[in-house]
């Protein structure tokens, strides 16, 4: 068994569409970021390579590659999955932690949970907190994510 675990924050930008966990949530102020910003979906990503030892989502897709550009967290995760199982592992369960004011998380855990064990092959438990209004979180700037991933030899 190896363990990763893997964080991400992106600003907010109120002209974007919000997607997080691997949903779209309409009215909610979306990331920047090179790709959809989703900031769950990333850090899982960190986490599955992380504890495969593979590096980062920096090391694995670049920064400014046009063929990445605006890529849903969900189609990474996939290349993420397709690395980790090359590489002789498969996932045992992985978790993250949204944080941020919004969206909320709780309301509709169980579609993200669905959505994101499948892109990995294996179960994903996802949680929200706040910062009770403190930093950049508390205040609106932006939205971080921290996740653990437990992978098993296949
Ligand atoms: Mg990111």
């Amino acid at each position: 068994m190896r363990v990763g675990i893997g964080t991400d924050v992106h600003p907010i930008d109120v002209d974007r569409e919000c997607w997080i966990a691997g949903l779209h949530w309409p009215g909610v102020p979306g990331c920047l970021g090179d790709s959809d910003g989703d900031v769950a979906a990333h850090a899982l990503c960190d986490a599955l390579l992380s504890a495969a030892g593979l590096g980062d989502l920096g090391a694995v897709f670049g920064t400014g590659d046009p063929r990445w550009a605006g890529a849903h967290g969900v189609v990474l995760l996939g290349e993420v999955r397709t690395r980790v199982e090359a590489a002789g592992f498969r996932v045992g369960n992985a978790a993250v932690q949204v944080i941020g004011t919004q969206p909320k998380i709780g309301k509709r855990r169980a579609e993200a949970q669905e959505v994101l064990s499948a892109a990995v092959g294996g179960p994903v438990s996802v949680s929200g907190t706040t910062t009770d209004g403190l930093g950049l979180t508390g205040r609106g700037e932006g939205i971080a994510a921290v996740a653990t991933a437990l992978l098993l030899v296949q």
